[in-house]
């Protein structure tokens, strides 16, 4: 027997549409790029964003098709948000941390038609504009006064404002599929082409829905929310949907993440949470400890995209009174996995085994079901010992990458995170190892692989091994191992040098070790891990 209950797809647009109808005089407040602070209100933002509605059908952006955004956290960034997904199209975040290749790849792969970009990202426009065929149209998000001068590509330069001026803001959010796609994320994970991983309007919906309960990220409409994690970035964690759908009021930092603007911001506004890296908080807590201040509004922070350290737990628990909320997830995943939140029992632990237990990854949040798997793939218990390959599967979860030119990554109907991991009989995670050989920096990926075959270009390497070592400010930096060729001068500067056009500069290795061999395994691959433990501390103790 078929449930009498009415179907209404779970669409973008309804987010947009329950905050101005429930929660339109609610605050979102935006550092833009050009320097001043913006405020408007909710009702502002859906008006907006069915203007741009109306711009992208005037520039012939039909269902489907993707439309690029190059920006920091701000209000045209939301509006865009909205707009995009809203009436049909594909919101592809591009991440403007990347190197210029993997950009220029990305926007082609996607098939771009039009992208959206902050003035403070025109330099690279213009050097991607020169390389890409896709998107046509370049729109700077910003106004006339603000405009450049020239551009120096032929492809055609908008401005937003403009744009937003010549259109009404009549516009009917369309019925959509709620299995139709709503944006695009790439994941610069592991080896070869970054992969784009394509959202639904459904996922998303049930993501939020998910992710803004209690025991998830908290989130309520008495909350002021700076999302420091970026829009760009598996879409700030999902918190410019979670704040539409409870009405919190929002605070985006635009461009200015140090600690000193952050904790500006966050005192001005009367924070209640913020979401971020490690790396972010660690700038904010300096900053605070240098002014001697506190925190007067601030009651919980969301930590994750690399382990948070205890000590950083303790600073923020103890010295500022303020709840670390430590989350696993990744962009495959919308990105919430799981969120290290007290079940009812361990609200009397001691202090320490409550830190013990904060240094986990957390518990499932609903939506997303977890399990570790031995080498053949047997289940392992939640034993708080056994690890094994974190495999995932859910609501949000990613079946396929975008483009299709990756094989399907699922095993058996579960996701592979990459990620090696214990689960307690509470049914907590924790994150002990990683399989996938990959960096991460500050929040951000960086390429072994790529390094290692940048390495290797130069006529003087034999081999090249990068490996993540622990760093004391981002979390992890590359460290190369390198074997040279009989004869040999090169000096580290020199290979470092080298690198000069061919990785992102942020990615070149803070350290390269000269070494006569790395360890083999029987089949002559390089065991990584071993290299991982024995060089895990260079950067801290150096
Ligand atoms: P991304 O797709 O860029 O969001 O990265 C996801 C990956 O970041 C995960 O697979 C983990 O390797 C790592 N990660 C995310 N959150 C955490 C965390 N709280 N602790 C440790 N690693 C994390």
């Amino acid at each position: 027997m078929q449930g009498l209950m009415m179907q209404q797809p779970l669409l973008v647009a309804s987010l947009l549409m329950h905050a101005e109808r429930h929660h339109g005089e609610q605050e979102i407040v935006s550092c833009r790029v050009e320097g001043d602070v913006h405020r408007y209100r909710y009702r502002d933002l859906a008006q907006r964003a069915r203007r741009m509605a109306n711009v992208l059908a005037s520039l012939g952006i039909a269902p489907g098709e993707r439309v690029g955004t190059l920006a920091w956290n701000g209000y045209r960034h939301m509006e865009l948000y909205f707009a995009v997904s809203g009436s049909g199209a594909v919101l592809h975040t591009l991440n403007p941390r990347l190197h210029i290749d993997q950009l220029s790849y990305i926007i082609e792969h996607a098939e771009d038609r039009v992208v959206f970009f902050d003035m403070t990202f025109l330099p690279l426009i213009e050097r991607i504009a020169a390389r890409v065929t896709s998107p046509k149209v370049f729109v700077a998000m910003t106004d006339r006064a603000n405009m450049p001068q020239a551009f120096s590509h032929s492809s055609t330069l908008m401005c937003y404002e403009d744009l937003i001026d010549l259109h009404g803001d009549a516009f009917e959010w369309p019925l959509l599929d709620e299995n139709s796609a709503s944006s695009l994320c790439y994941t610069s994970g592991t080896t070869g082409n970054p992969k784009g991983v394509l959202y639904s309007h459904r996922s998303t919906v049930l993501h939020t829905y998910a992710a803004a309960l209690p025991d998830s990220l908290n989130c309520s409409a008495r909350d002021v929310i700076l999302p420091v994690v970026p829009m760009f970035h598996v879409n700030a964690w999902g918190l410019p949907y979670i704040a539409c759908m409870v009405g919190a009021k929002l605070v985006l930092p635009g461009p200015a993440l140090d600690g000193k603007s952050l904790y500006r911001l966050i005192e001005t506004e009367q924070v209640t949470l913020s979401a971020g890296v490690p790396t972010v908080w660690q700038g904010l807590l300096s900053h605070v400890a240098e002014q001697g201040g506190s925190f007067s509004s601030m009651r919980r922070t969301l930590i994750g995209g690399a382990p948070c350290p205890t000590a950083m737990t303790v600073e923020f628990q103890e010295r500022y009174h303020v709840d670390v909320l430590h989350a696993w997830g990744m962009t495959e995943l919308s990105p919430v996995g799981t969120v290290c939140s007290f079940k009812m029992h361990q609200t009397t632990l001691a202090c320490h085994a409550r830190y013990a237990l904060q240094a986990k990854q957390g518990r499932s949040v609903f939506g997303i079901d977890m399990k570790i798997a031995g080498p053949d793939g047997e289940e392992l218990p939640w034993d708080g010992h056994a690890t094994g390959d974190l495999f995932v599967r859910g609501h949000w979860v990613t079946r396929q990458y975008f483009g299709g030119d990756d094989a399907p990554p699922l095993r058996d109907g579960w996701f592979p995170t990459g990620d090696v991991a214990k689960i307690d009989s509470d049914g907590f995670m924790q994150i002990t190892d990683r399989s996938k050989d990959v960096i991460k920096s500050g929040g951000e990926w960086i390429s072994s692989v790529d390094i290692e075959n940048a390495a290797c270009l130069h006529p003087h390497v034999a081999m090249a091994v990068c490996i993540a070592a622990r760093h004391p400010k981002w979390d992890e930096r590359p460290l190369l191992l390198i074997s040279t060729r009989p004869g040999s001068t090169l000096t580290g500067d020199e290979l470092l040098a080298f690198f000069d056009d061919k990785i992102a500069k942020w990615w070149k290795p803070d350290a390269v070790i000269f070494v006569d061999s790395v360890p083999l395994g029987a089949t002559g691959k390089v065991l990584k891990h071993q290299l991982r433990e024995r060089y895990a501390n260079y950067y801290v103790s150096a």
